[in-house]
């Protein structure tokens, strides 16, 4: 039977720390109830469908908006999240300048870096007070075999002219900030905020409802249709629809924003690879441990490993700690019970007292996870098709709590002035060619995850670097 997440407080607590812990009422809102038209119609209550929203009704506040979401606002990725609002982008500037230009790469990395103040400015404006902590983010560099990527890093940033406000910190500078066990530097990166992603994705809705915009809630989208081209003019399917089990929505514009989840959708199955990332969370550190760990700054925190990890320090004093590892499912799937993953989970807390001695024996309250949308390319998309009357954005491989605002501005940008400044950028109607078919798709992805995983603890036994060229670097390359 499906777990309906929503159907008390402890399934609440189960989906994230986040949501509840909001202060917003998560009671559902009504679902939709019947046919009807609109302007636009936005699939997807998490940050993409709500700036979306957002920046339409700022354009043309006399345009009719409707979010329909299938669970509540922010049970997605967006309710989940590390709460890392970051310039970040799922290609490394080299990858980038290797598909682009150096001058792209520029005029990319400063889109993002404003889309973090962009982001935060938007939330002052709407006074959602989202406890953010402009700290900066720190890739730490911990054991000899992880300074060699560390200062490949900088030194590709430098080469691209990227480094205004980068700093390289060795083990010293850097303990003098945050005290990390085996750590040797970091690169520290000043654009970046820790934010509470509940607060602001709650925060969002209460925002575009105040504007005019109606949130159906509980309300799955089968299918989406885009215009037909062929059919008579002034025929009632002339115009896209999404359809759902309460009713069809018809509007001149239909926005995707449904992340991991396009990849449940009719046609879009090989569109983002689900992959599931994990967190754990502790309880309240107290003031004798935070004496001797520091992270005053409450700067953002990952290392050089090919398995993704990544920390941060919550407003009320916890240390979340989230990562990669969770395996594949066949065929995309997503289900709630893929959320938890005993061993993944169990993994990330002997890591977490393994960068932080002082932690040990500090409990751990809160562990869940979810799917981030991985594009074959690794590069996210948005925009919008004047044609088919379809647009959206997904794929931000794990990075989108910055990117869909800006992905988010541009789909607004083309739907009401048919045009945005950001044309130039790669992102903007990108599409990212598709995953293999069944069971190549899932055959690739294990391979990847055992040799990443693999190729990381060679390294940290062996004290040797990543070897960059082996074949699982070759195909991850991004
Ligand atoms: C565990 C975890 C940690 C992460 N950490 C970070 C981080 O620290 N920093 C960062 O930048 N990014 C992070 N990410 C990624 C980031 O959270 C996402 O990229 C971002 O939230 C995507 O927002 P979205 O609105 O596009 O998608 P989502 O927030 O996933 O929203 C999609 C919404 O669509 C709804 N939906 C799906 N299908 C349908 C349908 N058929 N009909 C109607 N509604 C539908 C879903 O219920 C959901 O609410 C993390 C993701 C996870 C899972």
């Amino acid at each position: 039977m499906r777990r309906r997440w929503t159907s008390g407080r402890g399934e609440q607590q189960r989906v994230s720390f986040w949501l509840p812990d909001s202060g917003d009422d998560l009671t559902p809102r009504s679902p939709l109830d019947g046919d009807t038209e609109v302007d636009v119609v936005v699939v997807g209550a998490g940050f993409t469908g709500l700036w979306t929203a957002r920046e339409l009704v700022r354009r043309d506040p006399s345009r009719s908006v409707l979010v329909v979401e299938a669970e509540i606002a922010g049970f997605g990725a967006s309710g989940r999240n590390g709460a890392w609002l970051t310039a970040g982008l799922g290609v490394t500037p080299r990858e980038l300048a290797r598909r682009t230009s150096p001058s792209t790469v520029r005029e990319v990395t400063e889109a993002m870096r404003a889309t973090v103040d962009e982001v935060l400015r938007a939330c002052d404006e709407d006074a959602i007070d989202v406890r953010a902590r402009r700290g900066g983010l720190l890739r730490i560099a911990r054991g000899v075999h992880e300074q060699p990527a560390l200062r490949s890093g900088h030194r590709a940033m430098v080469e691209l002219g990227i480094d205004a406000g980068i700093e390289l910190l060795d083990a010293d500078a850097l303990a003098r900030r945050v005290r990390v066990a085996d750590a040797r530097g970091a690169l520290f990166d000043p654009h970046a905020a820790a934010v509470h992603p509940g607060r602001l994705v709650r925060g969002l809705a209460r925002t575009v409802e105040r504007h005019g915009v109606r949130i159906v809630e509980s309300t799955r989208v089968r299918r989406v249709l885009p215009r037909e081209v062929d059919a008579p003019a002034n025929a009632r399917g002339r115009r896209p629809r999404v359809v759902t089990a309460r009713g069809t929505v018809t509007a001149e514009a239909v926005v995707l924003a449904t992340e991991a989840w396009t990849s449940q959708l009719p046609g879009r199955r090989r569109s983002v690879l689900p992959l599931y990332s994990l967190i754990v969370l502790t309880e309240p550190v107290d003031a004798a441990r935070w004496a001797r760990i520091g992270w005053h700054e409450h700067e953002l925190l990952s290392s050089h490993r090919l398995t993704v990890d990544y920390l941060s320090r919550t407003p009320d004093g916890r240390v979340l700690f989230g990562g990669r590892g969770a395996p594949y499912h066949l065929g995309s799937r997503i289900s709630p019970t893929f959320d938890r993953h005993d061993a993944t989970h169990e993994l990330l807390r002997r890591q977490l007292t393994a960068w932080f001695p002082p932690l040990t024996g500090v409990a751990f309250t809160h562990a869940w996870g979810g799917p981030v949308g991985m594009p074959r390319d690794w590069l996210p998309g948005f925009g919008f098709d004047p044609i088919t009357g379809v647009g959206g954005g997904y794929g931000y491989t794990g990075q989108g709590v910055g990117t869909s605002n800006l992905a988010g501005r541009v789909i607004a940008d083309l739907i009401v002035h048919g045009e945005t400044p950001y044309a130039s950028l790669p992102m903007v109607g990108h599409r990212s060619r598709r995953w293999e078919p069944e069971p190549l798709r899932w055959l690739g992805a294990r391979y990847l995850q055992g040799a990443t995983a693999r190729l990381d603890a060679r390294a940290a036994r062996s004290g040797r670097a990543v070897r960059r060229h082996g074949l699982a670097q070759r195909l991850l390359r991004h």
